[in-house]
């Protein structure tokens, strides 16, 4: 028999969980921020409605279909150094299928000679010897030179500059800047090195530079050894949103796909939630997730709130082309290699970098990731570029007829984490939305675009607005 403490106890648990039951969530896209923010609240037994506006969920955690076979198309791995996405792994029960992606060593061909290994002993590109063999071979000894007048400079006197593109054309010439440097922050994250705060991407760099009296000073006392190997589920990441989605079903979300929302409105404290196509009436929330990009999510509050800017500049937009070939023999080694320019294209032969995809192909086919910035030309010609890119990347002909199949995919991005500026106009952003009761933004807009910082921010932030919104800030103990 029940003490009349337990029992009062007990009452106590059923009203939690019929509160909990009660609170109604709905989650506005379905990328890994909004499938995130909706396992946090789906655990607690809060009901929740994800509406995601297109064919299936992942966002820019996408796939496409080539013949037999799906492919990631835009993200397609996490750093080992990952906690968030490796416990979502694990949660979805994939832990015991990731590989890590084989002979990943970054490629660059920003120079005249081509495409060649980027230089072992770096940070951000910055060489820690310019008269390094891997280094000459891509800024060349007029390069080198220029490079090394850093270690005869004296440190910076005019206080410690946080552009990564002014510090490193300043103390090491444009070579370093434009064939070191650029390729990556420019292909991976669509802005310049200038736009990117040092102190953000490379903590001990510029007191290292204080101490050391030069850049490569300092690139040589904070090189870390190797970075972090990349993984990925064997058959592609796009199987963690499958894994999500199951998961979700699990706590019974309720996950709508190509339900694109178009109008939220307020009634008192309730969310009204109207997604286009819907044949159901618009959905009411006590708490609104909203999980889109930065545009959907600035145009659908600007009735409620009006959100501070955001840190420019916005990244470029960009095309992925994937190319199935067959006939081609391509590199052994599975590098992305970037070319140059101020909006420089890549390839990765993915095929060659995981082993899962290498299995599913029959003997002769590679598929090949090719990333171009974005134009308004059709599919056909976008492709003929990616052919011509991938050709010029690898060294090696991409043929039109050794293209099996190809898809085409635009992509919007959002800024790095280290944007100069990011993170004081993420957190006036956040604090504004925060003026409205029952509302939480999540997504790369906000934490920096990487998976692990989205999925990572999108729990701290659910975690935060469901026990806002449960306990209207007082703590149930
Ligand atoms: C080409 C590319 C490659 C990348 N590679 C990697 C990588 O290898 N590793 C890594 O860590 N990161 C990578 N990233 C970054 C990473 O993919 C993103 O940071 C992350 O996926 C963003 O997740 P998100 O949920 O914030 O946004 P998104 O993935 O953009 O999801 C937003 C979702 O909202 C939906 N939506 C928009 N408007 C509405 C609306 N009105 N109603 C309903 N739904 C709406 C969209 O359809 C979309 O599904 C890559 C990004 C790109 C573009």
């Amino acid at each position: 028999m029940l003490s009349s403490t337990a029992r009062r106890q007990d009452g106590g648990m059923t009203d939690l969980v019929t509160h909990a039951q009660d609170t109604r969530v709905v989650v506005v896209g379905g990328g890994i921020a909004g499938l995130v923010a909706a396992l946090e609240c789906a655990r607690l037994g809060l009901t929740v409605t994800l509406l995601e506006a297109g064919p299936h969920a992942g966002g820019s955690l996408d796939r496409v279909v080539l013949g037999d076979i799906t492919v990631d198309a835009a993200a397609d791995a996490y750093p080992a150094t990952s906690k968030t996405i490796a416990a979502l792994i694990d949660e979805v029960g994939l832990a015991g299928e990731v590989e890590t992606a084989r002979d990943d060593r970054l490629w660059l061909a920003a120079g005249p000679k081509g495409a060649a290994p980027a230089p072992a002993e770096t940070v951000l590109g910055i060489p820690a010897n310019p008269w390094a063999e891997d280094v000459r071979r891509h800024i060349e000894m007029r390069g080198a030179w220029r490079a090394y007048l850093d270690r005869l400079r004296p440190p910076l006197t005019v206080g410690r500059r946080r552009s990564l593109g002014e510090l490193v054309e300043s103390r090491m010439g444009e070579r370093v800047r434009d064939r070191l440097v650029a390729p990556y922050v420019l292909a991976v994250h669509g802005v310049a090195p200038e736009f990117i705060d040092v102190d953000a991407a490379a903590p001990g760099l510029n007191p290292a530079l204080t101490r050391t009296g030069s850049l490569s000073g300092a690139v040589a006392q904070t090189v870390r050894s190797a970075p972090p190997e990349r993984r990925a589920p064997r058959g592609g990441l796009h199987r963690l949103i499958d894994g999500l989605v199951a998961r979700l079903a699990d706590y019974d979300v309720d996950v709508r796909t190509g339900a694109r929302v178009i109008t939220i409105g307020r009634d008192g404290r309730t969310w009204i939630v109207e997604a286009a196509g819907e044949e159901t009436a618009p959905l009411s929330a006590d708490l609104l997730v909203m999980a889109c990009d930065e545009d959907a999510a600035r145009s659908l509050l600007a009735p409620h709130v009006d959100l501070p800017p955001s840190a420019e500049p916005r990244p470029a937009p960009l095309d992925v082309v994937m190319l199935r070939l067959r006939g081609v023999t391509l590199p052994a080694r599975g590098s992305l290699v970037i070319g140059g320019g101020e909006a420089p294209a890549s390839v990765r032969p993915v095929s060659q970098t995981w082993r899962g995809l290498r299995e599913q192909l029959p003997e002769g086919d590679e598929v090949l990731r090719v990333t171009l910035p974005y134009t308004d030309a059709d599919d056909g010609a976008v492709v003929a570029s990616a052919r011509q890119a991938a050709s010029d990347l690898l060294g090696v002909a991409v043929d039109a007829d050794a293209v099996r199949a190809a898809a085409r995919v635009t992509y919007s991005r959002a800024a790095p984490g280290t944007l100069l500026g990011h993170a004081e106009a993420a957190d006036a952003v956040r604090e504004r939305a925060r003026s409205l009761p029952g509302l939480a933004l999540v997504g790369g807009w906000l934490s920096g675009n990487s998976l692990e910082r989205v999925a990572s921010d999108a729990a701290t932030e659910a975690d935060r607005a469901r026990h806002a919104v449960l306990w209207h800030g007082v703590d149930p103990a």
